[in-house]
């Protein structure tokens, strides 16, 4: 924790000094590729990102890293048919396809060492090894960045969702400190399948990342209410005020992610790249720099809106949106005041019966607004009583191919702490 306060401090001062010449990348840091459940090879959709304007991405498999032979097999009824394995010869020359035989019947799938040696260019294009660490049969799953080694899934049989994403933490942490370089884990989609409940994540010790939003059509970024759900918002300031009571320092930061897995069909209802992404603002576009970064909590997630200064300090946050013509964008700083109510009750159904795996109904004094602007360029100082403050920007234009109808493009800054 000294370590981590250490690091918050250094970004402040970093921020509000020396960091002029660190700049913004965009990353990707959550999407499928054939070598899981995908439907399109890796070279297509990491094309596609950088085609797209993206500076990092960072493919996450579901329990597997890019690495080693692993053919697929073509054929009309497959993911990978004829007419889509021209389509890679066309676009990346006839060499590059290779065959498992002369039946030419299963095409090998690109390790991260040649996608690495084909996309990156030093200073414009990187890529980042994850995976997503997959529990069977439900949630959690979790996203490990900058990993050296693959950590397999466990079963969700019997197991509490507690230990199962401490299991996944703490595998990850000892990696890093194994091979001396920063990696990230991110929780994924709380809300999807048999989710995650917020108190069931406040039980993890040393979770600093989940997703606050995430563009698959089936997570329910924006929670349910008649299943007692909350959205990825609620779950972020509950999490954050009561767990800041007995820990002063904690940070829990929230990113944004496609969880892509359709490259060919983009629509609602399909799980398609461009949704939600990071902005990360690093001295460079290198893993371990940009993993440090986004561990400084020096970084924002978006789906649509663009910032051009985020200015972090212990008495105030500031924040410049790069505003669109046309656009209103209202600026929400959001936090929870010191000696908010604590009670909690369950969330019940039409029959007094608490809703199954639901999460505890918590005080209106949690996640308040405590400014709001639609001011381009502003900057918030601290009252004092709050235990933290962070922030978001909604537009009123609505994002283009939602994961959900009517969504509008936002953004969301990390929480600060108060000194
Ligand atoms: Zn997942
Ligand atoms: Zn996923």
């Amino acid at each position: 924790m000294i370590i981590r306060l250490t690091l918050c401090l250094a970004t402040m001062l970093a921020v509000t000094s020396t960091w002029g010449e660190a700049q913004w990348y965009k990353g990707a840091t959550h999407l499928h590729s054939l070598w899981s459940d995908g439907n399109a090879a890796p070279e297509l959709i990491i094309k596609w990102y950088e085609d797209n304007g993206w500076d990092f991405v960072c493919p996450s498999d579901h329990n597997v890293l890019m690495e080693g032979e692993r053919f697929v097999r073509i054929d009309e009824e497959s993911k990978l048919t004829p007419a889509r394995v021209a389509e890679l010869q066309q676009l990346f020359g006839d060499d590059w396809v290779v065959f498992k035989d002369e039946a030419k019947n299963k095409m090998r799938l690109k390790t991260l060492a040649e996608l690495r040696a084909h996309f990156e260019k030093p200073g414009e294009f990187t890529l980042i090894q994850a995976e997503e660490m997959t529990t069977h049969g439900g949630n959690p799953h979790i996203n490990a960045l900058n990993l050296r080694e693959v950590v397999r899934g466990k079963s969700a049989k019997d197991q509490e969702k507690a230990t199962l994403i401490q299991y996944y933490l703490d595998n990850i942490k000892a990696q890093s400190e194994k091979y001396k370089v920063p990696m990230i884990t991110h929780v994924n989609h709380i809300n999807f399948a048999d989710r995650i409940t917020t108190e069931e994540m406040m039980q993890v010790k040393g979770l600093y990342f989940f997703e606050v939003y995430n563009g698959h059509p089936s997570v329910h970024s924006w929670g349910q209410a008649e299943k007692g759900i909350p959205s990825g918002e609620r779950h972020w300031d509950t999490i954050l005020s009561m767990k800041l009571r007995r820990d002063p320092s904690y940070l829990l930061y929230g990113v944004a992610t496609d969880d892509g897995h359709e490259y060919f069909d983009y629509r609602v209802g399909k799980s398609n790249p461009g949704r939600g992404w990071l902005m990360v603002r690093s001295e460079a576009l290198e893993a371990n720099a940009l993993v440090a970064a986004m561990q400084r909590g020096d970084f924002y997630g978006s789906t649509g809106v663009t910032l051009k200064d985020i200015r972090a300090s212990g008495t105030s946050l500031g924040i410049t949106v790069d505003g669109a013509a046309g656009v209103t964008y209202t600026t929400q700083y959001i936090g929870t005041r010191k000696g908010f109510d604590t009670a909690t009750k369950p969330q019940l159904d039409a029959n007094g019966k608490p809703l199954p795996r639901s999460s505890l109904l918590y005080s209106d004094e949690i996640g308040v607004v405590l400014h709001e602007t639609t001011d381009l360029d502003f900057t918030y100082t601290f009252k004092g009583d709050e235990l933290y403050v962070r922030a978001r920007v909604v537009s009123d234009k609505i994002q283009d191919n939602p994961h959900e109808k009517g969504d509008v493009e936002m953004a969301w800054i990390q929480p600060v702490l108060p000194k």
